[in-house]
């Protein structure tokens, strides 16, 4: 496991999840570092499949829809961005193996930045999130940092500052 690692190394067609709460720039690093072809976003499948990135209901659809687009990518060797929280390990086992039947390594990206960022950008966005889901899913975060390295990652990297965030470049390839 690294930490605050200057570069990420990611195999081509490998399959990326990053992994923290709301508010934690998971959207953000995804769109400065990858093509957005290359991006499955957990709430981006809940507008397709239900016009309001937010509706919780619409939740078991999108990951239906995003399991399904995440294996016919990986088959083709298309590098691939699970822009979702992750922060339960039963959803990381489930993309894990998507991965595992394609034959394609896993690399997680932890975005571990304390849970005050967290909250004061979520209550700068526009669509916020409530502040006690946001708290729950950093306990979770923080549960899952001691069980990532464990679970069959190919890499895991653990951004834990702003500044580490900035600082990290990605190399695919
Ligand atoms: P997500 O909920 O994890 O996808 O987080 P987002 O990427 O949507 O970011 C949440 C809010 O924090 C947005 O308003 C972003 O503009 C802001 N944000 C994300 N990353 C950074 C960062 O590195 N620096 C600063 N200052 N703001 C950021
Ligand atoms: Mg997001």
């Amino acid at each position: 496991m690294s930490h605050g690692a200057p570069a990420i190394r990611l195999p081509a067609g490998s399959l990326v999840l990053l992994v923290g709460p709301s508010g934690s720039g998971k959207s953000t690093f995804a769109a400065r570092h990858f093509p957005r072809t290359h991006v499955l976003s957990s709430d981006e499948m809940r507008a397709i499949v239900a016009d309001d990135p937010a509706d919780q209901s619409a939740t078991d659809a999108a990951f239906e829809l995003l399991h399904t687009a995440l294996a016919l990518r990986l088959a083709r060797r298309r590098t691939s961005v699970v822009d979702a929280t992750n922060v339960e390990r039963w959803a990381r086992e489930r993309l894990l193996a998507v991965a595992r039947r394609s034959g394609r390594p896993a690399i997680a990206i932890a975005m571990a930045l304390p849970v005050e960022v967290c909250l004061e950008r979520n209550e700068r966005r526009s669509d916020p999130r409530p502040p006690g889901a946001i708290r729950r899913q950093h306990r979770r975060l923080l549960a899952s940092l001691a069980s990532l390295p464990e679970e069959g990652f190919a890499a895991v990297h653990v951004l834990d500052s702003a500044e580490a965030v900035d600082a990290v470049d990605v190399e695919v390839g």
